[in-house]
């Protein structure tokens, strides 16, 4: 997925508005944003980072600014502020399998060679994913921030923003002055985030104390479906922080969700809060973390195998029936051609019904075909034998054509989106979309290029676990969380954990929490 890539652009040194400040402000700035899934096999190389995003110097202002990204908040707020920014380098790859040794060193070498070369900094503000693993390196993320920690020295400050989906460590909490995360599930929250990492490093660049930590992890593993913020348990999870938040001492407070989809030794929920006063800092996050262990088990999707949520599906409603088959979510690093629910759906057709696969040689094959002619080619399963071999499509291609739109809810709002090659096969009333580009369809507008209206479509298949709801909440009659095999799957006894062993609910129902 081509987002934007201009690398080469040279360093620019950005110039706002100045505002007299009491101090002198340089402030390096860059990022890596990366959600980890070891159990997938898509090795995430230079490649998907250069199709996803992977920007240098201006061209970060250029892509970033105004949108809803935590870049996009650091530079808005940036630039009220009257603070300098310098860019380094932004990486972001798609959810996939474990990323190269060779591409996080990259892009830890081009953060550093910055701030290196930035005589007069004054601080670093970087917005991680927190969920990041590399080849050899576990910790990916708390490399990251130990490495520009060196390079910055212990007396400059590093604050840094996270996704909530962070398998946060403590040796990332070592390694930043202040880590912020995701107060939202579905994500909308990523400017706000950014600028409040701005407002941060300001504070302690103009002489505030720095505030002391406090960081529990939990012993407690949640998969998305479970985690929306907008829902309890997590809503008054959310609540609880903010009134914390809200305490004259509290800097920051967060509730990291995790990501169990990493073989990784430091998997599980955890809770983060900076104060003033150690003590203020420490019943934040205990009582946060009573909070999520109190309720541990309210964190697990009830789940319907595929042919039992197709027939409850098709009986109408007043709107589409989301089919939400979370263990193929892209958003988590799956591959998005699993064909066990699309197997499902072909054989029951159950009137109006959509799905995406990403099968670019099959969305090739419909281009050569041509639209309004037959289609009959095997589609989908390519990756990985869990997701369901491919399966046959006979069916009329309706659309093809190269799709390119920006995101226009909440989820990334502005983002550019490349689907690069799109097909629409409609077969018995199913209408298969076949994609080039593996995506995260988070929004409608995959439907409405294609010629679809999301509001009149009897099922709507979300290979997505959580985020699905910023765009199609408010037209779902109904959500059923289907269980399907995958490399997210919502049943996390199906993954074949090695190196983390920690007994952790709800793997091990007798976990105990807090330790003695
Ligand atoms: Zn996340």
């Amino acid at each position: 997925m081509a987002i934007t890539n201009r690398l080469g652009t040279i360093l620019v040194h950005l110039s706002w508005s100045a505002v007299a400040r009491k101090t002198v402000m340089t402030i390096v700035v860059g990022g890596i944003w990366h959600e980890t899934n070891t159990f997938s096999p898509l090795v995430t190389d230079r490649e998907c980072f250069v199709r996803y995003q992977l920007l240098e110097g201006a061209a970060i202002r250029d892509t970033f600014a105004g949108t809803n990204s935590e870049l996009g908040g650091m530079l808005d707020a940036a630039a009220e502020l009257g603070v300098p920014l310098v860019p380094s380098i932004f990486g972001g790859a798609l959810p996939s399998g474990i990323v190269t040794r060779e591409m996080l060193a990259l892009l830890v070498e081009r953060i550093c060679t910055v701030v290196r070369q930035t005589p007069d900094v004054t601080g670093v503000l970087l917005a991680l994913h927190g969920a990041m693993v590399a080849e050899g390196v576990a910790q990916a993320d708390a490399y990251v921030l130990s490495q520009v920690r060196r390079v910055l020295g212990p007396d400059r400050p590093l604050v840094c923003t996270l996704d909530s989906h962070a398998n946060l460590s403590a040796a990332a909490v070592a390694a930043a002055d202040v880590l912020v995360g995701y107060d939202t599930l579905p994500h909308v929250d990523m400017a706000e985030r950014g600028a409040e990492a701005v407002r941060l490093l300001v504070r302690l660049l103009d002489g505030d104390r720095p505030p002391h930590v406090a960081f529990r992890k939990l012993p407690l593993l949640s998969t998305p479906e479970r985690q929306a913020t907008t829902e309890n348990p997590m809503q008054a999870v959310m609540a609880h922080c903010h009134r914390l938040e809200r305490a004259p001492g509290n800097w920051t407070t967060s509730v990291m969700l995790g990501f169990p989809y990493a073989d990784v030794p430091h998997l599980g929920m955890a809770t983060l809060a900076y104060a003033d006063d150690p003590a203020e800092a420490a019943a934040a996050a205990d009582a946060l973390a009573h909070d999520l262990w109190r309720q541990r088990d309210q964190f697990t999707p009830e789940l319907s195998p595929p042919d039992a949520a197709v027939q409850r599906a098709r009986m109408p409603r007043g709107g589409p029936v989301m089919l939400i088959e979370s263990a193929d979510n892209v958003g988590g690093g799956a591959p998005g051609d699993g064909t066990v629910l699309l197997r499902a759906l072909l054989e029951a057709q159950p009137g109006s019904a959509s799905i995406v696969i990403w099968d670019p040689a099959a969305a090739a094959a419909a281009a050569e075909t041509g639209i309004g002619r037959r289609f009959r080619r095997q589609v989908g399963g390519n990756t990985l034998a869990l997701h369901g071999p491919p399966v046959w499509l006979d069916g009329r291609v309706e659309f093809c054509d190269a799709l390119r739109y920006q995101r226009d809810r909440d989820y990334f709002r502005g983002q550019t989106i490349d689907l690069g090659l799109v097909a629409r096969i409609t077969a018995g009333g199913v209408h298969v979309i076949l994609t080039s580009e593996r995506l995260m369809p988070f929004d409608t507008l995959h439907l409405r290029r294609v010629g679809l209206s999301p509001p009149s479509l009897g099922i709507i298949v979300m290979k997505s676990a959580s985020n699905w709801s910023v765009a199609f909440g408010d037209i779902a009659a109904e959500a059923i969380y289907v269980d399907t095999p995958g490399v997210c799957s919502a049943n996390l006894a199906h993954l074949p954990y090695e190196h983390f062993k920690r007994r952790c609910f709800p793997l091990d129902p007798g976990s105990t929490w807090p330790p003695a």
